[in-house]
């Protein structure tokens, strides 16, 4: 196992999400206000899009996830950014998929009876929301997974929040989050700056503990989950699973609050 789970990347995404918007007790204030229908359907676009850097992995979930198309657009990113953990899992690549996701934000279309629909969102979300699903083995087929993304996504067409910055922000979020956990691991990512990979001098690369954190091939490394796939990043997972369930928690008791204020 060379790379952290699926399961504990989506995870992390929707925990990232859920503590920006909605779930932070200790701070008293949210972040970045929304509507409960709003945060659940943002935390759900975040998980997935915290899968989509592992996308330059043709063995990744999201290459099984069409048969022979989704082998062949993993390939093309993998041979694009250099293989698995390179350009895909930079600060780069993370810039250009939210900008990517503005544009996406855009396609909105006047629909009767249903107001401004964001079109664009919406096909993503059927994408994102399936890799989530599947790469939680939630269910046992992708064609469950697919039906659940297009479930999902005429959600996010239903309650998506008004403030059309939610799309964006959800998906570099989950972007980033992907590449904090990756640097966690002994693996590591690559340095900030690529595509200008910086490698440490001789003197830096024979010293132990900082050669591991600085390595000699340029990539960098907080190594504290040890090896992906290890007992403690299973903890770190199941932790912030836990947090997430919380959350939900919340949200929901909050949203059934304010409806019972505004019948009573
Ligand atoms: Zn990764």
């Amino acid at each position: 196992m060379t790379r952290m789970m699926g399961v504990n990347h989506a995870t992390s995404g929707a925990a990232v999400w859920f503590a920006a918007t909605a779930a932070l007790p200790s701070l008293g204030t949210d972040a970045y206000p929304l509507s409960p229908a709003g945060i659940l359907s943002g935390a759900v676009v975040c998980a997935g899009a915290a899968l989509l850097p592992d996308a330059d992995h043709h063995s990744g979930t999201i290459s099984h996830s069409i048969p022979v198309i989704g082998k062949l657009v993993a390939r093309s990113i993998e041979d694009a950014s250099g293989g698995h953990r390179h350009g895909f899992h930079t600060i780069l690549a993370g810039a250009l998929v939210t900008l990517l996701a503005v544009l996406i934000g855009r396609f909105t279309m006047p629909i009767p009876g249903l107001g401004t629909v964001p079109i664009g969102p919406a096909i993503a979300t059927i994408a994102l929301i399936c890799f989530a699903v599947k790469a939680r083995e939630l269910v046992p087929s992708w064609t469950a997974a697919w039906g659940i993304g297009i479930l999902a996504a005429a959600a996010v067409v239903v309650f998506a929040p008004d403030n059309p910055t939610w799309f964006p922000i959800a998906v570099g979020l989950g972007f980033l989050t992907h590449i904090a956990g990756d640097l966690l691991t002994v693996e590591g990512v690559p340095s900030p700056t690529w595509p200008v990979q910086i490698t440490p001098p001789k003197l830096w690369d024979r010293t132990p503990v900082l050669n591991a954190i600085w390595k000699r091939n340029g990539y960098i490394s907080v190594p504290l989950l040890g090896h992906a796939g290890s007992w403690r990043e299973t903890v770190l997972g199941a932790a912030l699973g836990l947090y997430c369930v919380y959350a939900v928690v919340v949200v929901v008791a909050r949203a059934a609050h304010v409806s019972l204020t505004a019948l009573g």
